[in-house]
């Protein structure tokens, strides 16, 4: 069976780009009979708030986008946060440090930003060195004693090709020597998004990944770690941005671009399903007004254009105009 989740980081609102990601997993979880899982990536405090989830939860109420699983609240399922997950992460993480996989790197900001600048004078990408990958035990203990608290690091193979068959963009290629050695646990005991997103879609056992194209760059870490771990890797499906008419980055002078904005105005939320379906996704055939079953009836991943989605305020208008 397909399990799918929309995975919003609590940051801000609720963007038209979150809320077709979010749909566009909900059409398919729907279509296939699957299950639709909302999970809260609340695990950077520091931009992270409940006002935000409480938004983002809200706008997918009204677009009717309901999820199936989470935690139980007064008879209604909350959706899941990574904050309250924490403690699951943990062993993975030592399973990593007792394999070697992952190290604990006691390196200071001033140290890597040092590290950065010689890179970029050298015409190079700054990446992590390696420096901390093998501390002796009294490297470690002088670090301690200098009250230095380490971050976990993931220790990336030399040479590898990482490979993503994304059902979107096709056969995408990275190599792990531009990647580095990247950070999965923070000084503060807190894991960062690349490793909570990868333990928590293998335990709720989700067979597709489908979110943003800004996240593509992400995927080979990820695939590193499932590697690492000896999990088995999703599929995935990287959907791409949505532009203004204009083909910069969708802002506010193309339209408004958070749900509650259309809600606020009046604009229904059929309306609103309709269109954010159609874009970026092309059912057979020139029409283009649906109903939600019809939607799902025809949602199908391999008719997601790789191309940018242009997002139209006039036909946005006409659609909400016919409802
Ligand atoms: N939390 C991420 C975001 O809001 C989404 C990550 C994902 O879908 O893997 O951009």
């Amino acid at each position: 069976m397909e399990r799918v989740r929309f995975a919003p980081s609590p940051t801000g609102h609720l963007h038209i780009g979150g809320a077709r990601t979010a749909l566009f997993n909900f059409l398919y979880a729907r279509h296939t009979g699957g299950k639709f899982i909302l999970r809260i990536e609340d695990t950077d405090l520091n931009r992270s708030t409940l006002e935000s989830e409480k938004v983002i939860i809200e706008g997918l109420r009204w677009l009717g986008i309901n999820w199936d699983e989470g935690i139980e609240v007064g008879g209604e399922y909350g959706p899941y946060r990574s904050t309250e997950r924490i403690d699951l992460y943990r062993p993975y993480v030592q399973k990593l440090l007792d394999e070697g996989k992952a190290y604990l790197c006691y390196c200071t900001e001033e140290e890597l930003e040092r590290e950065r600048e010689e890179a970029l004078k050298r015409g190079e990408m700054p990446r992590y060195s390696g420096k901390c990958r093998n501390l002796t035990l009294e490297e470690r203990q002088r670090y301690e004693k200098e009250g230095r608290k380490p971050v976990v690091r993931f220790r990336v193979p030399d040479d590898e090709v990482i490979v993503v068959d994304d059902i979107v963009r096709g056969r995408v290629e990275f190599h792990s020597k531009d990647i580095g050695d990247f950070i999965i646990v923070k000084s503060d005991g807190i894991p960062v998004y690349n490793f909570a997103v990868t333990i928590d879609d293998h335990l709720m056992k989700i067979t597709t990944v489908i979110r943003g194209e800004e996240h593509l760059s992400n995927t080979p870490r990820q695939i590193l770690i499932y590697k690492a771990l000896g999990f088995e890797i999703p599929k995935f499906a990287h959907v791409s941005l949505i532009l203004g008419k204009d083909r910069t980055k969708m802002s506010k002078r193309h339209g408004s671009t958070w749900v509650e904005q259309y809600r606020d105005a009046g604009y229904l939320p059929e309306a609103i399903i309709n269109y954010l379906a159609l874009l970026g996704w092309s059912p057979e055939g020139e029409e283009e007004i649906f109903t939600l079953d019809e939607l799902i009836q025809k949602f199908d991943l391999n008719r997601v254009v790789k191309n940018p989605a242009v997002f139209d305020l006039d036909k946005l208008n006409h659609i909400n105009g016919i409802y």
